[in-house]
């Protein structure tokens, strides 16, 4: 046993283990298809529920998995062993979606939203992100205007996760002109006149994903749509980064482990010059970085999992754990490739995909360049 795994309790492992058993069950022997196709069956939701992971971090009284922060990461830890960064993201939009539903104690809200997607029968998307403002999130410019009993919203999205089927959006958009003060969250139901839904988006990984532009033209929204108060969008959002930028540094460890133990495998097989080229010094140096980043960067996001899921806010710390997680899966994919030679190019060979999948790392969910000022900033300088 690792030390790390320490950290865990026996459900923090059942956890790991049910999203294990049912990636390599449900995904790993479709990966490949449904990464072609760029989608997987709509079915896998109501699978991922029943299996119990679908709703991990939510309560069981909504239908949820329950567990905190650390269940979470073990359930992606088990996801990833499906080979698709993809399907887990794609499963997993939820988990960004419904918070300021859940959070909002909405009843309403509750019921026709939460409860159905939890059980696997409506998807949800988070919609932050514009054609033209991503990392500065306060400038959102999708408006908000209340007429009457309705909000009616104009404006854009762009590269929502799960967009393209979701039932419904958690919608940041503005309501006031106040910077940050002026935002408010409102779940927009995607059939709304108005809105309109783009093809998914061709991206350089994540296939299996969709991801979408939305318009909404003047689309009309009960007021009774609006999560928490109005203005209070800022404030929920930033709380909910934390949970999402954990969720983020969990794919970066798993992936670069997957790609670290296929690296493993290649080389004791492959031979070269007369022998298997894990005879090779440099080789047995490679293996031996990836490993002994892959231990530092996963006791760190342990570490900062537990602390979470003792109730602390720690905001340097869950940025330092993305930021690590996603240097070390671009850069272990990179030399997995590397180690795999004209193979580790091929479509068929999971490191191919696990490589693309992971340069979204440093990317999505605030970008490295931003996780740096947040860290700065709490650092005083
Ligand atoms: C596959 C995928 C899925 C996604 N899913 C979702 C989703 O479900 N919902 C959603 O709302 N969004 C989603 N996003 C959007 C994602 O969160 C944004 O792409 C990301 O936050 C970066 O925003 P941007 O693309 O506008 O980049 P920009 O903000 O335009 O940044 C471009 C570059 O400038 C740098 N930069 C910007 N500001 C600073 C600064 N102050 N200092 C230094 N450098 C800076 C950035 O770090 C980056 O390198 C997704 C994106 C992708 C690719």
């Amino acid at each position: 046993m690792s030390f790390y795994e320490n950290f865990l309790s026996e459900t923090h492992k059942m956890f790991r283990q049910t999203a294990k058993r049912f990636a390599l069950d449900e995904i790993r022997p479709n990966a490949h298809a449904w990464e072609e196709a760029g989608e997987f069956p709509r079915d896998l939701y109501k699978k991922a529920a029943d299996a119990g992971i679908l709703g991990v971090g939510f309560p069981e009284e909504l239908g949820g998995s329950g567990g905190g922060p650390m269940a979470g990461v073990m359930v992606i830890e088990g996801l990833m062993h499906g080979g698709s960064t993809g399907v887990a993201a794609g499963l997993g939009s939820l988990g960004i979606g419904l918070p300021p539903v859940v959070q909002s104690e909405d009843e309403r809200l509750i019921d026709e939203f939460a409860r159905p997607a939890l059980a696997g029968d409506k998807i949800c998307g988070l919609a932050i992100t514009e054609p033209n403002t991503g990392s500065d999130v306060a400038g959102v410019t999708t408006r908000a205007e209340l007429d009457g009993d309705e909000y009616v919203v104009s404006g854009a999205k762009m590269f929502i996760t799960s967009g393209v089927r979701a039932d419904f959006l958690t919608t940041l958009v503005r309501t006031a002109e106040d910077k940050h003060g002026g935002l408010s969250f409102l779940v927009v139901e995607t059939d709304r006149e108005g809105v309109t839904l783009s093809e998914p988006l061709a991206k350089h990984g994540w296939w299996a994903s969709d991801t979408a532009e939305i318009g909404f033209d003047e689309v009309r929204v009960p007021k009774e749509n609006l999560v928490g108060s109005e203005g209070g969008g800022f404030v929920t959002l930033m709380r909910n980064f934390q949970n999402e930028r954990l969720a983020l540094a969990a794919y970066g460890v798993a992936t670069a482990e997957l790609a670290y133990e296929e690296s493993m495998k290649y080389v004791k097989e492959r031979e070269a010059f007369g022998r298997p080229i894990v005879g090779f010094q440099v080789t047995r140096h490679k293996l031996v970085d990836m490993h002994t980043r892959i231990t530092a960067a996963k006791t760190f996001l342990y570490q900062v999992a537990s602390r979470m899921e003792a109730g602390e806010y720690i905001v340097k710390e869950v940025s330092m754990a993305k930021n690590i997680a996603a240097e070390l899966a671009v850069d272990v994919c990179y030399e997995a490739v590397q180690l795999h030679g004209g193979m580790g190019y091929m479509r068929e060979s999971l490191v191919e995909r696990l490589s693309r999948d992971a340069r979204l790392l440093p990317i999505g969910g605030g970008t490295q360049e931003i996780m740096k000022e947040i860290i700065a900033k709490q650092m005083g300088i």
